[in-house]
């Protein structure tokens, strides 16, 4: 049985232990208060514990506006305040685990941005009430950077900064679906660069590559809208995706494409009408029941006209389902 001196010394002996933790620790009781606030978590937030101590100020070593930290959220119950305030989080089914979330802090103090990977566990009394919450932090700045660099690698084309090809395909599977789901058009550009073989032979292949980088600049800064996607497809290939947009839509984006790129009056110097570097689009649009595919068959086609059409032009089409008429017919 433990007598109140045991009990003062182990409270003690649990207070020191959490001061020199080599893990950023503080607590805060069941008022929200800073209980305490150890000193790997001085050192991660250039905060003093006698700052905080006994106040609800902890914030203002993570953030520079006022907002609950993931401690705050678990005493409060408000955990579906957790999407808006965290980049990513995890609730236990069983609340008596607490919680864990991850994100990019601001740490005004430390002045440098941190990327924390944070737990909140719960401290109940031996009838069950809360009575405190232990928030435990590692910097995870460094992996993060490193995940990010590593999905940039993976996803960007290196010349141009647009996606690649690999973030293209991913991204129209899943708008593919998502259409599908709602029963919305999907609309997919093809847009090519007229006659640079000629210009790489005119002007080399490293101005061919500068070149690229411009027409690409131009192309991104007319997708514009959250959800569109431009990137390049391949070679001077590009292409853009647009969530819910229909062909009438699709069409005037190709031609705001096509007219920025003329509109920088790139010399090209090397095709058969003397005009500046141009690109041709194709686009296809419509509910793509059937996939990825025929919306990138159909764009190539309209692409295809384009090109016979005399370049620098727009063609569209649209990706219709055969009825259901058609369909026994063709059966
Ligand atoms: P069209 O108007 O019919 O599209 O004619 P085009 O000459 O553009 O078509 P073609 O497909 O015959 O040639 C594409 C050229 O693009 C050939 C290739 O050398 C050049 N190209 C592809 N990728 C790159 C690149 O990354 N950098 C440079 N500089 N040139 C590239
Ligand atoms: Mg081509
Ligand atoms: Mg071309």
């Amino acid at each position: 049985m433990y007598t109140e001196t045991h009990l003062d010394l182990g409270r003690t002996f649990a207070v020191r232990l959490m001061q020199h933790l080599v893990v950023p620790t503080f607590v805060l009781d069941a008022t929200r208060r800073v209980v305490i606030w150890n000193r790997a978590c001085e050192r991660l937030t250039g905060v003093g514990a006698p700052e905080v101590l006994g106040t609800r100020d902890h914030w203002r070593a993570f953030y520079d506006t006022p907002r609950y930290c993931l401690a705050d959220t678990l005493i409060l119950g408000r955990t579906e305040e957790l999407t808006r305030l965290y980049d990513s989080h995890t609730v236990p089914s069983d609340n008596t685990l607490g919680l864990s979330a991850e994100n990019w802090c601001v740490m005004p103090r430390a002045a440098k941005r941190l990327y924390l990977a944070i737990d909140a566990g719960p401290i109940f009394s031996e009838d069950g009430t809360l009575i405190a919450v232990v928030e435990t932090l590692r910097d995870m700045t460094e992996q993060k950077l490193a995940q990010m660099a590593l999905h940039s690698l993976a996803n960007r084309d290196g010349l141009t900064g647009l996606a690649n090809r690999r973030a293209f395909d991913t991204a129209i599977v899943a708008d593919c679906q998502q259409a599908q789901r709602d029963t919305t058009a999907l609309s997919v550009l093809l847009a090519d660069v007229d006659h640079f073989k000629a210009y790489n032979d005119t002007h080399g292949h490293q101005k061919g590559d500068e070149c690229l980088r411009t027409v690409a600049q131009a192309i991104e800064a007319q997708i514009f809208r959250q959800g569109d996607l431009a990137a390049r497809y391949g070679g001077e290939e590009f292409a853009i995706l647009l969530p819910n947009v229909d062909l009438a839509g699709a069409l005037q984006v190709a031609e705001r494409v096509r007219a920025a790129v003329e509109a920088l009056h790139l010399p090209h110097g090397g095709r058969p009408d003397g005009g500046p570097v141009t690109l041709s689009i194709g686009a296809a649009s419509g509910v793509p029941w059937d996939g990825p595919d025929i919306l990138i068959a159909t764009a190539d086609e309209a692409l295809y006209t384009a090109k016979r059409a005399g370049r620098n032009r727009v063609v569209g089409n649209a990706v219709t389902r055969p009825t259901l008429v058609e369909e026994l017919y063709e059966a």
